[in-house]
């Protein structure tokens, strides 16, 4: 691995947000949704902190567009238990995957990844 990606993948993990994306890793294989994601597709994903990004002032937990693979968390997300936290990170790789929602469908994907494949 060249120092420059080093950096970056680096820069795409921060710190407060590892045991969760570790977590993420372990729940994926069991996601069955309208988009398959996988341990594979995890690692391609940049996550960034999120504060200052609007959607966290109007207090979403993490933001991504669909197909996007930069991932932002909220300054919320920090405060939820380990297993929200993993199924947040497992939501939001679902959209970059490709995954559509709108505002009321948000809080049904997390809690049906938590149902399903939560400890
Ligand atoms: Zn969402």
């Amino acid at each position: 691995m060249t120092m420059l990606l080093l950096l970056a993948t680096l820069a795409g993990r921060p710190g407060f947000a590892e045991r969760a994306i570790d977590d993420a890793s372990r729940m994926l294989p069991c996601v069955v949704y309208d988009v398959r994601a996988d341990t594979e597709d995890l690692k391609i994903v940049l996550f960034y902190d999120g504060a200052g990004q609007r959607a966290c002032a109007r207090g979403a937990l993490a933001v991504t567009a669909p197909g996007s693979r930069v991932v932002f968390l909220c300054p919320r997300f920090q405060r939820q238990t380990p297993e929200l936290r993993a199924a947040v990170i497992v939501h939001e790789v679902l959209h970059s995957k490709g995954l559509k929602e709108d505002r009321h469908h948000s809080i049904s994907i997390t809690e049906e990844v938590f149902r399903r494949c939560g400890r």
